[in-house]
């Protein structure tokens, strides 16, 4: 699968990731990661053995989810 990105803008590289989002496939280029504590919030002095869990979005979707 190519990148939907890319492809948009005349290139065409082979995506690696899938955004969770907009299911749009994305290339190292364009996708965007971020960890995402699932439950739980972070408090002084407790530790917290929840690991993080990762997101995968396109530059789109993570533009859209910054802007306010
Ligand atoms: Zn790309
Ligand atoms: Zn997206």
């Amino acid at each position: 699968m190519k990148c939907y990105e890319c492809v948009r803008s005349g290139r065409d590289s082979e995506a690696v990731a899938v955004c969770r989002l907009c299911g749009a496939a994305v290339c190292t280029d364009h996708v965007r990661t971020e960890p995402v504590q699932l439950r739980g919030t972070a408090q002084p002095g407790k530790v917290i053995h929840d690991q993080p869990a990762r997101q995968l979005t396109c530059v789109v979707c993570r533009a859209a989810e910054e802007s306010p």
